[in-house]
């Protein structure tokens, strides 16, 4: 895609991560694959005040153009651009309820269907460490083996998409997990699938939304 419209559409993105609640003044920042390397918000401006322009680019050797310094968290969307082929964008946000859990250093485990949208039966948290580091970076990578979103410990979270469209629509699908997760643990302890049951979800999900989706089903028929 043309750069130009990869700098309107990371702005827009990053201008709609504050607009749906998932980041509040200058927390978290988005990504976006461009040529060899990558287009990246700038770091601690308010996405208001800012232009395409100011979009940094940056190459995978951490060289960047632009008027601003790319996002502190540079590395960790160039590790993730680097280790998975498939994405084409990242966002990392410090959602109220992903961080909230963040803060338990505690990741979700399979308490609901959609845990498999991320890839697996459980979302890992990865470790502590000082924003913008390698230490973050590498740990975060860990955190998401076999996955497209983790959390970040006393932190937030991070997810990745083909796209900065899908990217987006599967950080407000993490939000609403971690808040539906919250909400069961107010009530109690809750059940958890099993293996087989998550096996199978996480199958689905290699078609879903797709021509090619499995049929469900087909409803019985009376004797
Ligand atoms: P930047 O403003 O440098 O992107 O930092 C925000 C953030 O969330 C760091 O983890
Ligand atoms: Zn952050």
């Amino acid at each position: 895609m043309n750069e130009n419209v990869l700098r309107a559409g990371l702005l827009a993105t990053a201008r709609s991560m504050t607009s749906s609640g998932l980041n509040a003044g200058t927390a978290g920042n988005a990504s976006v694959r461009c040529n060899r390397g990558f287009l990246i918000t700038p770091s601690g401006l308010s996405y208001e005040d800012c232009s395409d322009d100011d979009m940094a680019l940056v190459a995978m050797d951490g060289s960047w153009q632009g008027p601003y310094a790319p996002s502190t968290e540079w590395r960790i969307h160039r590790d993730i651009l680097a280790a998975h082929p498939e994405a084409g964008a990242v966002l990392h946000a410090h959602s109220p309820f992903a961080t909230a859990l963040a803060c338990l250093r505690r990741g979700i485990p399979a308490f609901h269907y959609m845990i498999a949208r991320f890839g697996g039966d459980s979302i890992r948290c990865a470790p502590y460490a000082t924003f913008g580091t390698q230490a973050l970076s590498d740990g975060a990578l860990a955190a998401l083996e076999g996955r497209n979103a983790c959390l970040l410990a006393n932190h937030g979270m991070l997810v990745f998409g083909t796209d900065l469209r899908r990217s987006l629509a599967l950080a407000i699908e993490f939000e609403t997990l971690c808040e539906q997760y919250w909400r069961t643990c107010q009530l109690g302890q809750p059940t958890l699938l099993n293996d087989a049951e998550m096996a199978e979800v996480i199958a689905r999900f290699q078609t879903y939304g797709t021509p090619q989706a499995a049929p469900l089903d087909s409803p019985s028929t009376p004797d």
